[in-house]
């Protein structure tokens, strides 16, 4: 069963608890690496959690350019239009602009649709653009839809998610979050070879950036999902210079009303991205090919 209350510990936490119980933390973690570990710490917690519920309305967006051969075969674009809205007991600057986290993606996602609607030809296979709601309260907006889907999951080949595109100019290399993860990589990868870039594993899985956005929403019920961007090698020596400037702003600005465009910012890597991406959803839309999950990963298709 799940237990009443979970959460993350810090390392630091995590050998607090252990030498509480009166075990090694380092000792026990080789046991863990040496096969299946499960060891009642023989320990109580008291949990106190303290709610308040808000009920409220809100909408997410689909728009669907129909493909010319299999037009009930989709592949599915996700970026959230929400932030975290206004906070009147802020002094001064009361709004979340959300401009990074997340407009990027959703400027993004604009242009794509605007591109793919151009093309001379039509891909084979429908292209859709799922503009979601309430990411930040916890990935509602997706969560709704993939439990009740418009489209349905088996004819949903990929999804391809943007979620705070990077602000800090070109890079030789794309990270890819949760990498190793599906088949969706083979096809990043050729994309980013176009572009001479190659992909890295992103830098902090750690983290758990692969369930900390919309495209995770996908993933738990079997539908491949993709989520990269660019990643932490900067093309050039300006750029390495303008990177760590901004950088700053960017980090220091997260989930804050100072997330707001900045006439400063380098969009460069945002538009090679959006390229890239666009590119992985072309090739994707232009085969009959289904990606598959990683052997290895925790996600499969629901058969
Ligand atoms: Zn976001």
């Amino acid at each position: 069963d799940r237990v009443a209350v979970e959460g993350w510990l810090t390392l630091e936490s995590a050998q607090k608890v252990f030498a509480d119980a009166g075990l090694d933390f380092t000792a026990e973690k080789e046991l863990a690496k040496a096969g299946p570990y499960n060891k009642a710490l023989n320990l109580k917690a008291s949990v106190t959690v303290k709610n308040s519920f808000k009920t409220s309305e809100s909408y997410n967006v689909i728009a669907s350019l129909p493909g010319a051969d299999s037009p009930d075969e989709h592949v599915i674009f996700t970026a959230h239009w929400d932030h975290l809205g206004k906070d009147e007991t802020k002094e001064g600057d009361q709004i979340y602009n959300g401009a990074h986290d997340n407009a990027t993606g959703v400027a993004a996602a604009l242009v794509m649709a605007k591109a793919y609607a151009n093309l001379n030809i039509k891909p084979q296979r429908s292209t859709t653009f799922l503009i979601v709601t309430a990411e930040e309260q916890g990935l509602l907006g997706s969560k709704y839809y993939s439990e009740h889907p418009i489209i349905p999951l088996d004819k949903t080949v990929a999804n391809i998610n943007m979620d705070a595109m990077s602000v800090l100019g070109k890079t030789k290399d794309v990270a890819v979050i949760g990498m190793g993860k599906s088949e969706l990589e083979t096809y990043l990868a050729k994309a980013a070879k176009r572009q001479n870039r190659y992909l890295v594993e992103e830098g902090h899985p750690e983290a758990g950036y692969y369930y900390r956005s919309d495209h995770f929403s996908f993933a738990k019920q079997g539908v491949p999902a993709l989520y990269a961007k660019g990643g932490e090698v900067p093309v050039d020596e300006a750029t390495a210079q303008y990177r760590k400037r901004t950088n700053v702003i960017v980090r220091g600005c997260y989930h804050q009303v100072c997330d707001q465009f900045r006439e400063s910012w380098d969009l460069s890597g945002i538009e090679e991205d959006a390229q890239l991406l666009f590119e992985v959803g072309y090739d994707l839309l232009s085969s009959d090919d289904w990606p598959n999950w990683a052997e290895t990963s925790e996600f499969q298709r629901q058969k």
